[in-house]
């Protein structure tokens, strides 16, 4: 999970494809690849208060964003490949892999079809503590507190604020205002206010996570085909780097490990969770090369370049968002422009 849809690109990419200067930018902004990174892919209709509706696509633009992708000439690739490639520092042809975050059931429902019809691998990074009924997906939990109330009491270390949430509008402020104090505090003054509101609410985050979440068979139907690769995302999805040392390496390497229990297999590949530079910087890069990952993402913006070889476990990936559902979008990706322009031409973001 990655937040809200807050990505500030918008208003600008719309007006950087129409004028062309993408494909001017391209030849310095295309790099060797990009991967992309999706969370939830569900035909649900999304409207009014739907703050979280960022995180989740259709089945249909999942569709067209692979056609597009093959019909650039991307190869579509796994992660062990595309680890190869950046390695070697050439890629013959650009290439293109794409990653899923948190293990959603829909993944298993509406992904893994459309993946199967192009024969596109992909990978799936797996919260250990999530197919077992144990994540906090805090992020649905407080959506759904805010759902069913017409007023929220909200404490936090500066005070107990009441928060009215009876319009689609009052909600949607309410959840940004939460959301956003909550994203800042570490895990477990987290946990205890989400845990305190949703006692207030009768909100059961098991529930919840059962509900969301592929269980372990779920995740082992997948695993068995050559095409999926999954990956690992800690035990808990904390925010690594707001955690002492020991317990971030502790999250990383026992999540991978029980991975390894459930299917037989340790994930060489790991997502952050959260992946902003708040949540993961360069000791936590370090702690991941350590540990043994082939290659570690972030959710930093940014495309592939040669230069990664020396930065595996801090990538870049490309965002596919439920606000941006649109081929105008994949194709701008494609070129890298709108990356460059935020990197300010900087290729590799590994501080
Ligand atoms: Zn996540």
């Amino acid at each position: 999970m990655t937040g809200l849809p807050a990505d500030i690109l918008k208003p600008g990419m719309k007006a950087l494809y129409y004028s062309g200067v993408h494909r001017l930018l391209a030849p310095f902004a295309e790099g060797m690849g990009l991967i992309f990174m999706l969370h939830q892919v569900s035909p649900l209709k999304q409207g009014g208060y739907s703050p979280n509706r960022g995180l989740m696509v259709t089945p249909e633009y999942l569709d067209a964003v692979l056609s597009d992708v093959k019909e650039a000439g991307l190869d579509i690739i796994s992660l062990d490949e595309a680890h190869a490639r950046i390695q070697c520092g050439v890629s013959s042809n650009r290439f293109a892999c794409f990653t899923l975050d948190d293990g959603y059931r829909d993944n298993l429902e509406y992904a893994y079809p459309v993946f199967r019809k192009y024969g596109a691998p992909f990978t799936i990074y797996v919260p250990s503590d999530f197919p077992e009924g144990k994540g906090e997906l805090w992020w649905f939990a407080l959506e759904e507190v805010i759902a069913s109330s017409s007023e929220i009491t909200f404490s936090s270390q500066t005070g107990t604020t009441q928060l009215p949430t009876a319009t689609d509008e009052e909600k949607t402020a309410a959840f940004e205002h939460i959301y956003f104090h909550l994203r800042d505090q570490n895990a477990d003054t987290q946990r205890e206010t989400v845990s305190r509101l949703c006692q207030a609410h009768g909100v059961n985050m098991e529930e919840q996570c059962r509900d969301l979440i592929m269980t372990w068979d779920e995740i082992r139907t997948l695993a068995s085909d050559p095409l999926v690769t999954i990956g690992a995302h800690t035990m808990a999805h904390p925010a690594l780097a707001k955690l002492p040392e020991d317990r971030a390496r502790d999250e990383m390497k026992r999540g991978a490990d029980r991975i390894k229990e459930e299917l037989g297999v340790w994930p060489e590949h790991f997502s952050y969770p959260y992946g902003n530079p708040e949540s993961a910087g360069p000791r936590e890069f370090s702690i991941a090369q350590d540990i043994g990952f082939k290659t570690a993402v972030t959710t930093r913006k940014g495309v592939i370049f040669p230069d990664h070889a020396d930065h595996l476990t801090a990538l870049p990936r490309v965002s596919l968002n439920g606000d941006y559902q649109s081929s105008v979008f994949t194709r701008l990706y494609m070129t890298g422009a709108p990356f460059a322009i935020w990197n300010r031409f900087r290729r590799v973001d590994a501080a």
